[in-house]
C-alpha cells in the first residue's frame, strides 16, 4: 500500500486485498448520479442557505455526495464548493460515487480517525456497511488510519482524496477556505490570475474546486497515461502551456490536465487548448462503466 503524492494532486493509494472487496468496491464507486431537481432549483436552494449545516444538508439531500461537512469553512465558500460539485454532478453523473466525502479537511480527518476504529455511525454514514464485513476491508482501515494522521488543519488548501473508492473525497482547508482566511486567500487568487500564474476565469475559489476535480478525473480515467493527452502535453511544449493556459500547468502533466479542466468548466470561453483537454477527458470519461 502506498500513498502518491504529486504537488496539490492529492493522495490516491495502491493496495493488493481479496477480490470480494475490489467488487464491492466497484459496485459503490459505479453509483450514478440521477438529477431530482433542476441545476437552477439546486442553486436557488443553495443562494438561498444561511448556515453551513443547510448546505451540508442540500448536497446530502440532493445526492450529490455520501457526508458533506462544511464545519468550520466560511459559508460563501461552502456554496462555491457546492455549486461546482451540483455542476460536475449534471456534467458527469457517472462520478457521483467517487464524491464520497466534501467539505472541510478537519471534519474528514476526524471521520477517518473513527473508521479506523470501525466506529458505527461513521460506516453507515458513508454507507460502508456491506464493504467493510468484507473479507480484506482491514486495508481500509489502515488507509483510513493513515489520513487520520494528518493535522487536519493547515498547509493543504484544498486536495482531491482518491482511496480506491470507499472514502474519496474533497477536502478544503479551514486555513484558506475558513472565515478568517477566505478573503486574503481570494485576493491570491485574483492575483494569481493577473500574473498567469492560473488559467483564464480561474482567479477566485471556483477556480480551485474545478482544478481539485480535475485531479480526481485524472485518477478514475488514468487521464495521466492517456497517449492523446501526452501527445498534446509534448506538442505544446512549456511555453506555449504557459501562453495558452497558465504557467502552473507547466508544472506537470496532471497539473495540466486540472487547469485545463479548470478553466474549461469556469471559462464562459475556454481558450482551444482547455477544449482540447477537455475532449480527450469526455471520451476517457464515457468509457467509465
Ligand atoms: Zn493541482
Amino acid at each position: 500500500m502506498a500513498p502518491k503524492d504529486d504537488k496539490d494532486k492529492g493522495f490516491s493509494w495502491t493496495f493488493t486485498a481479496p477480490q470480494a472487496l475490489f467488487d464491492k468496491l466497484d459496485v459503490r464507486k459505479r453509483r450514478t448520479f440521477f438529477p431530482l431537481i433542476t441545476e437552477n432549483n439546486l442553486v436557488g436552494k443553495l443562494n438561498a442557505a444561511s448556515s453551513l449545516s443547510e448546505i451540508g444538508w442540500i448536497a446530502k439531500e440532493r445526492n450529490l455526495c455520501d457526508v458533506c461537512d462544511m464545519g468550520g469553512l466560511d459559508i460563501a465558500a461552502a456554496k462555491v464548493i457546492v455549486k461546482c460539485v451540483a455542476h460536475m454532478m449534471y456534467c458527469y453523473p457517472k462520478l457521483r460515487g467517487r464524491f464520497c466525502y466534501v467539505g472541510s479537511y478537519s471534519r474528514y480527518v476526524e471521520r477517518l480517525r473513527r473508521l479506523a476504529e470501525s466506529d458505527e455511525e461513521v460506516i453507515r454514514e458513508f454507507g460502508l456497511q456491506y464493504v467493510w464485513q468484507s473479507e480484506g476491508a482491514g486495508f481500509l482501515g489502515m488507509i483510513a488510519r493513515d489520513i487520520g494522521k494528518s493535522t487536519g488543519k493547515g498547509g493543504t488548501l484544498a486536495s482531491a482524496i482518491c482511496t480506491a473508492g470507499f472514502a474519496d473525497a474533497l477536502i478544503f482547508d479551514e486555513s484558506d477556505y475558513g472565515p478568517a482566511g477566505y478573503r486574503d486567500a481570494c485576493k491570491n487568487w485574483e492575483y494569481n490570475l493577473k500574473t498567469g500564474y492560473h488559467p483564464r476565469n480561474c482567479g477566485h475559489a471556483t477556480g480551485v474546486v474545478y482544478h481539485e476535480i480535475g485531479h480526481m478525473i485524472d485518477t478514475i480515467c488514468s487521464l495521466s497515461a492517456n497517449p492523446a493527452i501526452l501527445a498534446l502535453w509534448r506538442s505544446r511544449g512549456e511555453d506555449r502551456i504557459a501562453a495558452e493556459l497558465s504557467r502552473y500547468a507547466t508544472v506537470s502533466v496532471s497539473e495540466f490536465i486540472a487547469e485545463a479542466f479548470s478553466e474549461y468548466m469556469s471559462a464562459p470561453y475556454p481558450r482551444l487548448l482547455a477544449h482540447e483537454v477537455a475532449k480527450i477527458i469526455k471520451e476517457a470519461y464515457s468509457k467509465i462503466k
